[in-house]
Protein backbone atom coordinates (compact mmCIF):
# COMPACT_ATOMS: atom_id res chain seq x y z
CA UNK A 1 0.00 0.00 0.00
CA UNK A 2 1.36 3.38 -0.98
CA UNK A 3 2.28 5.15 2.25
CA UNK A 4 4.79 7.80 3.01
CA UNK A 5 7.59 6.46 4.73
CA UNK A 6 10.49 8.02 6.27
CA UNK A 7 13.64 5.32 6.67
CA UNK A 8 16.62 6.14 8.83
CA UNK A 9 19.36 3.60 7.83
CA UNK A 10 22.17 4.11 10.31
CA UNK A 11 24.69 1.80 8.17
CA UNK A 12 27.75 0.89 10.28
CA UNK A 13 27.64 3.68 12.87
CA UNK A 14 27.14 3.60 16.25
CA UNK A 15 28.05 1.86 19.88
CA UNK A 16 25.48 -0.11 21.87
CA UNK A 17 24.72 2.64 24.01
CA UNK A 18 24.92 5.26 21.25
CA UNK A 19 22.53 3.36 19.33
CA UNK A 20 19.99 2.78 22.48
CA UNK A 21 20.18 6.32 22.92
CA UNK A 22 19.50 7.61 19.55
CA UNK A 23 16.64 5.52 19.08
CA UNK A 24 15.09 6.33 22.66
CA UNK A 25 15.36 10.02 21.99
CA UNK A 26 13.88 9.34 17.86
CA UNK A 27 11.11 7.20 20.41
CA UNK A 28 10.59 10.26 22.41
CA UNK A 29 10.27 12.95 20.16
CA UNK A 30 8.03 10.71 17.63
CA UNK A 31 5.78 11.11 20.83
CA UNK A 32 5.45 14.42 20.82
CA UNK A 33 4.55 14.70 16.97
CA UNK A 34 1.02 14.45 16.67
CA UNK A 35 -0.16 11.88 13.91
CA UNK A 36 2.86 11.96 12.08
CA UNK A 37 2.10 11.67 8.59
CA UNK A 38 4.47 9.31 7.90
CA UNK A 39 5.72 5.99 8.61
CA UNK A 40 8.95 5.26 10.08
CA UNK A 41 11.61 2.49 10.20
CA UNK A 42 14.71 3.03 11.64
CA UNK A 43 17.20 0.39 10.09
CA UNK A 44 20.21 0.06 12.94
CA UNK A 45 22.87 -1.89 12.37
CA UNK A 46 22.37 -6.02 12.54
CA UNK A 47 23.38 -6.50 16.38
CA UNK A 48 21.08 -3.68 17.05
CA UNK A 49 18.29 -5.45 15.62
CA UNK A 50 16.92 -7.10 19.03
CA UNK A 51 17.27 -4.23 20.91
CA UNK A 52 15.39 -1.89 18.21
CA UNK A 53 12.32 -4.02 18.10
CA UNK A 54 12.02 -4.35 21.72
CA UNK A 55 12.29 -0.51 22.05
CA UNK A 56 9.85 0.13 19.31
CA UNK A 57 7.27 -2.60 20.41
CA UNK A 58 4.04 -0.47 20.82
CA UNK A 59 5.14 2.40 18.63
CA UNK A 60 3.75 2.47 15.52
CA UNK A 61 7.90 2.46 14.63
CA UNK A 62 9.16 -0.36 12.29
CA UNK A 63 12.42 -1.88 12.19
CA UNK A 64 14.55 -3.03 9.26
CA UNK A 65 17.76 -4.59 8.22
CA UNK A 66 20.30 -3.58 6.30
CA UNK A 67 20.84 -6.34 4.27
CA UNK A 68 19.92 -10.09 4.19
CA UNK A 69 21.18 -13.27 2.61
CA UNK A 70 19.94 -14.61 -0.18
CA UNK A 71 20.45 -18.30 1.21
CA UNK A 72 17.57 -20.00 3.21
CA UNK A 73 20.41 -21.50 5.82
CA UNK A 74 23.24 -23.51 6.50
CA UNK A 75 27.22 -23.08 5.47
CA UNK A 76 26.89 -19.30 4.69
CA UNK A 77 29.73 -17.98 7.32
CA UNK A 78 28.55 -14.71 8.92
CA UNK A 79 25.55 -14.11 7.04
CA UNK A 80 21.45 -13.59 8.49
CA UNK A 81 19.04 -15.44 6.69
CA UNK A 82 15.12 -13.67 5.74
CA UNK A 83 13.92 -16.42 8.26
CA UNK A 84 15.97 -15.10 10.99
CA UNK A 85 15.13 -11.78 10.75
CA UNK A 86 11.35 -12.50 10.46
CA UNK A 87 11.84 -14.30 13.77
CA UNK A 88 13.82 -11.56 15.68
CA UNK A 89 10.29 -9.59 14.82
CA UNK A 90 12.01 -7.66 11.86
CA UNK A 91 10.17 -5.90 9.07
CA UNK A 92 11.59 -4.60 6.64
CA UNK A 93 15.18 -4.78 4.81
CA UNK A 94 16.84 -2.47 3.10
CA UNK A 95 18.09 -4.69 -0.75
CA UNK A 96 20.53 -3.77 -2.97
CA UNK A 97 22.16 -0.44 -1.31
CA UNK A 98 24.55 1.01 -3.79
CA UNK A 99 27.67 0.35 -0.99
CA UNK A 100 26.92 -3.41 -0.88
CA UNK A 101 26.85 -3.42 -5.17
CA UNK A 102 30.00 -1.35 -4.30
CA UNK A 103 31.97 -2.82 -1.98
CA UNK A 104 30.11 -6.26 -1.44
CA UNK A 105 29.80 -6.90 -5.32
CA UNK A 106 26.09 -7.19 -4.62
CA UNK A 107 24.43 -7.95 -8.61
CA UNK A 108 20.85 -8.17 -9.82
CA UNK A 109 20.80 -11.54 -9.84
CA UNK A 110 21.73 -11.83 -6.28
CA UNK A 111 19.11 -9.22 -5.71
CA UNK A 112 16.22 -10.98 -6.76
CA UNK A 113 17.07 -14.01 -5.05
CA UNK A 114 17.25 -12.29 -2.07
CA UNK A 115 14.31 -10.13 -2.73
CA UNK A 116 12.21 -13.32 -3.11
CA UNK A 117 13.50 -15.21 0.08
CA UNK A 118 12.50 -11.42 1.80
CA UNK A 119 8.63 -11.71 0.64
CA UNK A 120 8.71 -15.69 1.22
CA UNK A 121 9.69 -14.37 4.93
CA UNK A 122 7.05 -11.89 5.58
CA UNK A 123 9.81 -9.40 4.85
CA UNK A 124 9.15 -5.86 3.28
CA UNK A 125 11.96 -5.28 0.69
CA UNK A 126 13.15 -1.63 0.89
CA UNK A 127 15.08 -1.98 -2.84
CA UNK A 128 17.43 0.44 -3.89
CA UNK A 129 18.45 1.64 -7.33
CA UNK A 130 20.04 4.61 -8.69
CA UNK A 131 22.87 5.91 -11.17
CA UNK A 132 26.39 6.69 -10.94
CA UNK A 133 27.25 10.20 -11.61
CA UNK A 134 29.22 9.04 -14.98
CA UNK A 135 26.05 7.54 -16.39
CA UNK A 136 23.53 10.05 -15.58
CA UNK A 137 26.24 12.84 -17.24
CA UNK A 138 26.20 10.24 -20.29
CA UNK A 139 22.18 10.00 -20.38
CA UNK A 140 22.07 6.85 -18.78
CA UNK A 141 20.29 7.17 -15.86
CA UNK A 142 17.10 6.09 -16.70
CA UNK A 143 18.36 2.74 -18.86
CA UNK A 144 20.56 1.80 -15.57
CA UNK A 145 17.87 2.09 -13.13
CA UNK A 146 15.31 0.70 -15.37
CA UNK A 147 17.84 -2.25 -15.59
CA UNK A 148 18.21 -2.72 -11.80
CA UNK A 149 14.46 -2.51 -11.52
CA UNK A 150 13.81 -4.97 -14.28
CA UNK A 151 16.39 -7.54 -13.12
CA UNK A 152 15.89 -7.61 -9.83
CA UNK A 153 11.73 -7.00 -9.20
CA UNK A 154 9.92 -7.92 -12.44
CA UNK A 155 9.90 -11.45 -12.17
CA UNK A 156 7.26 -11.13 -9.05
CA UNK A 157 3.64 -11.09 -9.28
CA UNK A 158 1.79 -8.30 -8.78
CA UNK A 159 0.83 -9.77 -5.28
CA UNK A 160 4.15 -9.77 -4.43
CA UNK A 161 5.37 -6.78 -6.28
CA UNK A 162 2.81 -4.60 -4.06
CA UNK A 163 4.46 -5.46 -0.86
CA UNK A 164 8.22 -3.66 -2.42
CA UNK A 165 9.30 -0.24 -1.10
CA UNK A 166 11.30 1.37 -3.84
CA UNK A 167 14.27 3.77 -3.36
CA UNK A 168 15.24 5.57 -5.41
CA UNK A 169 19.14 6.60 -5.07
CA UNK A 170 21.46 8.45 -7.49
CA UNK A 171 25.11 7.29 -6.30
CA UNK A 172 26.40 10.82 -6.97
CA UNK A 173 24.03 12.19 -3.81
CA UNK A 174 24.61 9.33 -1.22
CA UNK A 175 26.85 10.94 1.68
CA UNK A 176 27.98 13.53 -1.18
CA UNK A 177 26.14 16.77 0.61
CA UNK A 178 25.34 16.63 -3.18
CA UNK A 179 21.04 16.39 -3.06
CA UNK A 180 19.26 15.66 -6.37
CA UNK A 181 17.19 18.63 -7.33
CA UNK A 182 13.33 18.45 -6.65
CA UNK A 183 12.79 18.36 -10.28
CA UNK A 184 15.71 15.55 -11.07
CA UNK A 185 14.19 13.78 -7.89
CA UNK A 186 10.24 13.81 -9.51
CA UNK A 187 11.72 13.04 -12.81
CA UNK A 188 13.01 9.91 -12.09
CA UNK A 189 10.13 8.53 -9.38
CA UNK A 190 7.76 9.35 -12.72
CA UNK A 191 10.06 7.68 -14.59
CA UNK A 192 9.79 4.52 -11.89
CA UNK A 193 6.14 5.01 -11.49
CA UNK A 194 5.62 4.44 -15.38
CA UNK A 195 7.81 1.89 -15.74
CA UNK A 196 6.08 -0.11 -12.56
CA UNK A 197 2.24 0.74 -14.67
CA UNK A 198 3.78 -0.65 -17.32
CA UNK A 199 4.69 -3.81 -15.94
CA UNK A 200 2.02 -4.47 -13.48
CA UNK A 201 -0.85 -1.77 -14.52
CA UNK A 202 -1.64 2.14 -13.44
CA UNK A 203 -3.52 0.30 -10.09
CA UNK A 204 -0.48 -1.18 -8.52
CA UNK A 205 2.09 1.64 -9.43
CA UNK A 206 -0.23 3.92 -7.73
CA UNK A 207 -0.06 2.01 -4.60
CA UNK A 208 3.79 1.65 -4.81
CA UNK A 209 5.92 4.04 -2.19
CA UNK A 210 8.94 5.48 -4.01
CA UNK A 211 11.46 6.99 -1.78
CA UNK A 212 14.02 9.40 -2.34
CA UNK A 213 17.66 8.73 -0.58
CA UNK A 214 20.99 10.90 -0.82
CA UNK A 215 22.19 13.64 0.98
CA UNK A 216 18.19 14.21 1.87
CA UNK A 217 18.33 16.40 5.45
CA UNK A 218 16.37 18.39 7.48
CA UNK A 219 16.65 21.52 5.15
CA UNK A 220 15.49 20.09 2.15
CA UNK A 221 13.07 17.43 2.82
CA UNK A 222 10.33 19.53 2.60
CA UNK A 223 10.94 20.25 -1.15
CA UNK A 224 11.51 16.82 -2.02
CA UNK A 225 8.70 15.14 -0.11
CA UNK A 226 6.20 18.18 -1.97
CA UNK A 227 6.75 15.99 -5.44
CA UNK A 228 3.91 13.97 -6.41
CA UNK A 229 5.94 11.27 -6.50
CA UNK A 230 8.17 11.02 -3.71
CA UNK A 231 6.81 9.58 -1.38
CA UNK A 232 9.45 10.06 1.90
CA UNK A 233 13.31 9.03 2.23
CA UNK A 234 15.94 6.98 2.80
CA UNK A 235 18.14 9.21 5.32
CA UNK A 236 21.64 8.28 5.82
CA UNK A 237 23.54 11.23 7.81
CA UNK A 238 20.50 13.00 9.15
CA UNK A 239 19.18 9.61 10.28
CA UNK A 240 22.09 9.51 12.93
CA UNK A 241 20.90 13.12 14.76
CA UNK A 242 17.36 12.16 16.36
CA UNK A 243 16.35 16.14 15.98
CA UNK A 244 17.62 16.13 11.92
CA UNK A 245 15.47 13.02 11.24
CA UNK A 246 12.31 14.35 12.98
CA UNK A 247 12.57 17.26 11.05
CA UNK A 248 12.28 15.22 7.83
CA UNK A 249 9.35 13.26 9.62
CA UNK A 250 7.33 16.22 10.06
CA UNK A 251 8.70 17.96 6.49
CA UNK A 252 5.48 16.29 4.82
C1 LIG B 1 21.79 6.11 2.20
O1 LIG B 1 22.81 5.61 2.63
O2 LIG B 1 20.85 5.41 1.86
C2 LIG B 1 21.74 7.57 2.09
C3 LIG B 1 20.77 8.11 1.43
O3 LIG B 1 22.77 8.26 2.70
P1 LIG B 1 22.84 9.87 2.89
O4 LIG B 1 21.49 10.32 3.35
O5 LIG B 1 23.89 10.05 3.92
O6 LIG B 1 23.21 10.43 1.57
Amino acid sequence: MRKNIVAGNWKMNKTFSEAEALMCDILDGLDKINEPLADVIICPPALYLEMGVDLVRETPVCIGAQNMSQFVSGAYTGEISAGMLQSMEVQYCILGHSERRKYFAENDEQLAKKVDSALANDIWPIFCCGEELAEREAGNHFNVVKGQIENALFHLTPEQFSNVVIAYEPIWAIGTGVTASPEQAEEMHEFIRGLVAGKYGKAVADETSILYGGSCNAKNANELFAKPDIDGGLIGGASLVADDFLTIIKSF
